[in-house]
């Protein structure tokens, strides 16, 4: 009887618990009205004109926008001749290196961060700094249209405390390596500092913590192996620079015999989510591995030429079935953030080395910027496309400069015309950012202030 009695009272209880979500439509927060909807759905479906309806976090609908508007009343933004479409996912860079923007160019990898980047890294690399440095970044970021960016850094807990208070999406990684650096002397004291930064952010909105073995090259196999367990244990993304350049294939080859994914797959690396950053001089069967391992390849099409380290076989990975987003890398070695140009020079880079036109078509670098890159990061079920039910990171670009005038192909006028700069909102789970392109969330003028006054510590690292 008394068990009765209790089921009844449950049942009572579930049904309260049930009946707002059941009885209420979930609130609708912001509409963006009648633009040109690139959704990078499955079905590359456009609306022209179309009209987006936000309920707090999320998508609600995609829709005409008679429809919408029959539908819907809330604070709208027109859209009106302009694009509306997912925001742009960074899948490779190290945020706070936009201090260094500038710093060593025109060298080699090696050279460039052995004997610029490193030491000056040494010389600077502080929590403060790297707040400085991140809020620069951020404010670069929502400023030319990415939602999500997959960092690797130092004091990575302060990375994402600033990323969160800019509202922007990161999957964050604490980088390890193998040398003492500014926030870990050695790599047990790394790790040991991943767990803690993991567990502070586990299951937040926006960050998703991560690990960064920084590469094989700086990397023994105890911390690699360490790392990687550290990642499965933690359920967290890892990410790796891989076969960047010919030099780390070499010296892997010299010290090794095998060849860097070689060396990764015997340790059995891989992690259910594994970002491989470059991965250009990478064979045939290694991405057929790569493939089967279901590791994740960030291009970075403007760091390869800049460093000359070479082009990542795009074309091949696709075929394989191979997941590949765009990064633009660290500001150091671009030298800016701008998702755009990343977009335009991938497809160009891909299309002038197999000497084919179509290599890389438009909608694919549109889509490797947006719903690849969120696959790479394991972040597809949220974001990466625009979809009722995903969360809204959404961006509004401006079409009316000349250089995008006539505007008969959005899709090719977002890819091959248009600049980070014309990008006019950016919403990240559906808040406002930046709205005709005043950014709400940092204050512009003190974090170009503070970056200006940053500098003067590296100018003196360098002299
Ligand atoms: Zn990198």
């Amino acid at each position: 009887m008394r068990i009765r009695w209790l089921a009844a009272v449950a049942a009572v209880i579930a049904a309260l618990i049930a009946w707002p979500t059941l009885a209420i439509q979930p609130a609708v927060s912001l509409i963006i009205s009648n633009g040109i909807v690139i959704t990078v759905d499955g079905n590359r479906r456009v609306l022209n004109p179309g009209s987006i309806a936000i309920g707090g976090t999320d998508i609600l609908a995609i829709d005409t926008p008679a429809n919408i508007a029959a539908r819907y009343k809330a604070e709208t933004i027109d859209a009106t001749g302009k694009v509306v479409m997912p925001g742009l996912i960074n899948t490779h860079t190290h945020a706070a290196m936009v201090m260094y923007r500038g710093l060593g160019n025109d060298l080699a990898l090696m050279d460039w961060l052995q004997n610029y980047i490193f030491p000056a890294e040494a010389k600077t690399v502080s929590p403060e700094f790297v707040r400085i440095g991140t809020r620069l970044a951020a404010l670069e970021m929502i400023q030319s249209g990415t939602t999500l960016f997959a960092d690797m850094y130092y004091f990575e807990e302060e990375v994402a405390r600033v990323t969160k208070a800019a509202g922007l999406r990161g999957v964050l990684g604490q980088t390890v390596i193998e040398f003492p650096v500014p926030d870990a002397k050695t790599p047990a004291d790394a790790l040991k500092r991943t767990e803690v930064f993991a567990r502070e952010f586990r299951g937040d909105e926006l960050i998703t913590p991560a690990i960064a073995p920084h590469a094989v090259y700086t990397l023994d196999a105890k911390t690699l192996t360490a790392a990687s367990e550290l990642a499965k244990r933690l359920a967290i993304p890892i990410q790796i620079h891989l076969a960047e350049t010919s030099a780390e294939t070499g010296m892997s080859q010299e010290r090794h015999k095998m060849r860097p994914v070689a060396i990764l797959d015997s340790l059995k690396f891989w992690a259910p989510v594994t970002i491989a950053a470059h991965a250009v001089w990478i064979n045939a069967d290694e991405i057929t591995l790569l493939k089967q391992r279901n590791v994740g390849v960030s291009n970075n099409p403007e760091s390869n030429m800049k460093l000359s380290s070479g082009t990542a076989p795009v074309v091949a990975y696709r075929g394989a079935g191979v997941n590949v987003g765009l990064g633009t890398d660290g500001a150091a070695s671009n030298n800016d953030l701008d998702m755009f140009e990343a977009m335009r020079q991938a497809a160009f880079q891909q299309k002038l080395v197999t000497m084919d036109p179509t290599a890389i078509s438009a909608p694919e670098a549109l889509e490797m910027a947006t719903i690849g890159g969120a696959r790479v990061l394991g972040q597809q079920a949220r974001t990466g496309s625009l979809e009722p039910g995903k969360r809204a990171d959404v961006i509004i670009v401006g079409m009316s400069r000349p250089r995008q005038q006539p505007l008969f192909d959005p899709v090719a006028q977002v890819v091959y015309a248009s600049r980070g700069d014309d990008v006019e909102t950016t919403i990240v789970n559906g808040a406002i950012l930046m709205r005709n392109r005043k950014v709400l969330t940092l204050d512009e003028s003190r974090v170009l202030s503070d970056a200006r006054s940053a500098a003067d510590q590296v100018r003196k690292a360098v002299q």
